[in-house]
């Protein structure tokens, strides 16, 4: 039932026997003709979020014929708005089932899960998939466990429609997994693995809404108490196109503004490691890492960041990685690609005096 490991490769190493390659196409081929692929979507503000535009991706990358049924929940205007958004968010989208209750508002598991499997048992869908989002890696196991199927978690590549690939190792790693279960294959996928279809957006037709039927909704064990964010103008860390990190070099929560003040000049979002978080200097919902935010912006500038395997996880595949570190040996600088060896404290008071305010 559990995903076999097929093997635990470098990056970019082969995979399998001749025979067993044949019998995958076989495979594969029947399951292209009939994937047809649930994706659980987050919305926010009346739009589907960009890390669930990413699995409607993935869901493509499953099979080019895919049928795909968006899942959105929630209650009020913004809702239906995001369903709209839905409709026309992909050219493989052929349906969007809205759960409209109060008891999907927020992202509590329990009642999700019960959401899933119902409409699982109803769809009868060869995959499901949910982004590796909080939600979706709280979401993803408890459903999976009552539709007694074992999910892939932290997808970053599609080889076949059952075969995947995964980091371990905190992402020293590539594993190669086949899933051999039962349908439905579930996974969740990392967002920054999958670009959206933005060209397929403007131009795409209209799939239809369908409500579900909650009925079957049972009053929880768990409880919504409530939700503490700081409001900021700044873009949300995991989808940002530029993040600017500080570590523990930072030193305090008050030098983190400085980092706050270059950030809003370059519209970039605030990252941390976990030691800055754990010295609290800031929360930990800015934490990048193995165990915090997978990122993968344009720009990722690093500042008093040794560059731990753990942090390291966390935005190695950003495109354009800076580091300024007084440590000549700190391993940041092995995946950077500017370094400098300096003071943070002195080139960040000259970014600040030459960079302008943004407009
Ligand atoms: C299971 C597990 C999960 C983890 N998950 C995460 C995770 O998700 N994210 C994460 O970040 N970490 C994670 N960690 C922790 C990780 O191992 C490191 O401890 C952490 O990343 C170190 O943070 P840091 O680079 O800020 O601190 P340090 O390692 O203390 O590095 C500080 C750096 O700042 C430099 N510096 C100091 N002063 C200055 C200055 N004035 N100018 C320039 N440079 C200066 C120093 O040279 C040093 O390189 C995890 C650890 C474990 C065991």
């Amino acid at each position: 039932m559990a995903a076999m490991v097929a093997g635990a490769l470098r990056r970019g190493s082969g995979y399998g026997s001749g025979g067993f390659r044949c019998s995958l196409r076989l495979l594969a081929q029947s399951l292209r003709r009939f994937a047809s692929t649930l994706v659980v979507a987050e919305h926010e503000g009346g739009f589907v979020k960009p890390s669930s535009l990413s699995a409607l991706a993935a869901a493509e990358a499953i099979a080019k014929e895919n049928k795909i049924s968006v899942l959105l929940g929630g209650s009020g205007p913004a809702l239906h708005k995001a369903a709209d958004h839905a409709a026309s968010s992909h050219p493989l989208v052929s349906e969007v089932l809205l759960a409209d209750s109060e008891a999907l508002a927020h992202p509590l598991a329990e009642p999700w899960a019960e959401l899933l499997h119902s409409v699982q048992q109803k769809g009868g869908y060869s995959h499901v998939i949910a982004s590796s989002t909080s939600f979706g890696k709280n979401l993803l196991p408890r459903a999976a466990a009552l539709l007694d199927v074992s999910p892939v978690t932290d997808v970053t590549a599609i080889k076949e429609p059952r075969i995947f690939v995964r980091p371990i190792y905190a992402g020293n790693a590539l594993c190669t997994v086949k899933y051999t279960g039962e349908d439905p294959c579930m996974m969740s996928v990392r967002s920054t693995s999958f670009s959206p279809n933005t060209e397929a957006m403007s131009e795409t037709k209209v799939a239809p809404i369908t409500q579900v039927d909650l009925s079957f909704l049972s009053e929880g064990k768990s409880k919504w108490v409530n939700l503490t964010s700081q409001d900021t103008e700044r873009p949300d860390l995991a989808n940002a196109r530029a993040v600017v990190t500080g570590g523990r070099g930072l030193k305090s929560a008050e030098n983190f503004k400085l980092l706050e003040q270059l950030a809003e000049k370059l519209g970039a979002a605030v990252g941390a490691t976990r030691a800055a978080v754990d010295a609290g200097y800031v929360p930990n919902d800015l934490q990048v890492g193995q165990t915090g935010k997978i990122v993968a912006p344009e720009l990722y500038m690093a500042f008093g960041v040794s560059g731990a395997i753990q942090h390291l996880a966390g935005m190695r595949d950003s495109k354009v990685i800076v580091a300024v570190n007084k440590d000549a040996d700190a391993p940041i600088f092995q995946v950077a690609d500017y370094g400098l060896v300096a003071d943070l404290f002195e080139v960040l008071d000259e970014l600040l005096k030459k960079i302008p305010d943004k407009k």
